[in-house]
């Protein structure tokens, strides 16, 4: 038996393959992403049963769809109990409109979601076929713990991560060093660029395919189905049925991986108004929606909202495809998507860094909503458009943007904006403590690959 959906690569020069091939390749083979062919639809009657369900139920009915025919039910049933174990708060902020706070896993940012649920994915598949797995990945701070907390003590799969060690903040680091056992944690004397440069090379090092290496990075569509379900999650909480209102959300965007899991679930029917997709300074995206014309930014700008420091969001391709175009990995368009149907789902924005300020000070004021940089430039986004589209703007139209870190975990920008420091959230309580482990090593691909060969 096999599954019922298969996925096609952005590229069109590889061969489809099913979810679990998919998963633990990462990238397909002529460089493009994985895509589903067909995307299943959640009926109307469904979206209503979701409204008594909780997290995992609905993660579990939504994920379920895509891996038809390669897992077992009960074995995705005890997975997705096991990864969503947490809370994911609506807050009302004023009249129908929400901040998601989906801060609450275990490293405080929402690239939990997609990293617990891609690892418990990963080693099932490995158990399975007997297999194991050394997982690569670079970090400018929030994917590193993610993925590091989300693989840890898997028996089948080991992790390094490299970081660059000047530019990452000590709870960051402590968030990854402080594990051990299948994870390895490298600390370098360079920039994150420099980080990410290391981990390609090894990726084409003939020499190294014995340690059968993968990325985890939000190219892998492992990563992307699960961030559909907190777009049905959030929907089903705050809908009145049995009218099919139709929402707005605000999504603050870097590679773009948050935001695709949202385009997907409208694909699947969720009742979705308008996308506000909401960049800091690094505006390719908004220049392009307005102008039609894509230029990456290199380097990329530096902002305070640094996890969404991107000059070229690595799921673009999969945004274009949604709408009928055609790009490569680099970024070069061959067929441009339908930009007309694109103007009419998405209002892009870019926000700088004084707005962004600006917003935690405002949203704190106004309303007793706590923000950090990322969230900020969510919740902006959403106030620019509705001030330029003022037919949205009424008490009635039901607004959702999401938060996608921990204000505690950028103290010392809401102690220089807001005079406090923010609560610890669980996850973060007793970090200080823990003793850390981790190797340093130079910039120097023969130094790290002489590293990985020793280790493994
Ligand atoms: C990674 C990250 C983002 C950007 O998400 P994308 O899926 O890359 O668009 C936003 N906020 C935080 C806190 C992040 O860690």
């Amino acid at each position: 038996m096999k599954g019922t959906i298969q996925f096609y690569s952005t590229n069109h020069q590889s061969p489809t393959v099913h979810f679990d091939e998919a998963l633990l390749k990462g990238q397909a083979p002529d460089k493009g992403l994985y895509m589903p062919e067909n995307i299943p639809v959640i009926s109307h009657d469904l979206l209503k049963w979701m409204k008594s369900m909780e997290y995992f139920e609905i993660a579990e009915i939504i994920i379920g769809k895509f891996l038809q025919g390669v897992i077992h039910e009960n074995e995705l049933k005890a997975l997705v109990k096991d990864a969503y174990n947490y809370e994911v708060p609506l807050e009302r902020v004023t009249d129908r409109k929400y901040v998601m706070r989906l801060d609450q896993g275990p490293t405080a940012s929402f690239k939990d979601f997609a990293g617990r649920m891609m690892g418990r994915l990963m080693n099932y598949y490995l158990k399975k076929n007997n297999r194991k797995l050394l997982i690569l990945t670079a970090t400018s701070g929030d994917t590193g713990s993610a993925i590091a907390n989300a693989f840890y003590g898997f028996k089948n799969i080991n992790v390094v991560v490299l970081f660059p060690q000047n530019e990452v903040t000590p709870r960051q680091r402590k968030q990854m060093t402080t594990l051990s056992e299948n994870i390895r944690i490298i600390g370098l004397d360079a920039k994150f660029d420099d980080c990410q440069a290391l981990v390609k090379q090894a990726f084409s090092d003939p020499e190294l395919d014995y340690l059968n290496l993968s990325s985890a990075n939000s190219i892998n569509i492992g990563r992307l189905i699960p961030q559909i379900v907190y777009y049905f999650y959030a929907y089903t909480r705050l809908c009145e049925f049995p009218s099919c209102e139709e929402v707005i959300f605000s999504v603050p965007s870097g590679n773009f991986g948050d935001m695709m899991g949202g385009m997907l679930a409208k694909q699947m029917g969720l009742p979705v108004k308008k996308f506000v997709i909401a960049t800091n300074e690094n505006d390719e995206f908004p220049a392009f929606i307005k102008t039609g014309k894509y230029n990456k930014i290199e380097p990329s700008r530096n902002c305070i909202s640094s996890a969404m420091n991107v000059g070229h969001p690595s799921n673009l391709a999969r945004f274009v495809t949604l709408y009928g175009g055609m790009m490569d990995e680099k970024g070069n368009i061959s067929k441009m998507p339908d930009m007309e149907k694109i103007r009419n789902e998405i209002f892009a924005v870019s926000v700088t860094d004084a707005e962004t300020k600006q917003t935690i000070k405002s949203a704190w004021e106004n309303y007793q909503l706590l923000l950090e940089p990322h969230g900020a430039v969510g919740w902006r986004g959403l106030e620019v458009f509705l001030k330029q589209n003022p037919e949205f703007d009424n008490p009635q139209q039901l607004c959702v943007s999401l938060e996608t870190a921990h204000p505690a975990k950028f103290p010392e920008q809401i102690r220089e904006i807001l005079n406090f420091d923010p609560e610890l959230p669980p996850s973060l309580h007793g970090l200080e403590d823990k003793p850390e482990k981790y190797d340093t090593l130079e910039n120097d691909y023969e130094a790290f690959k002489n590293y990985l060969k020793w280790k493994f």
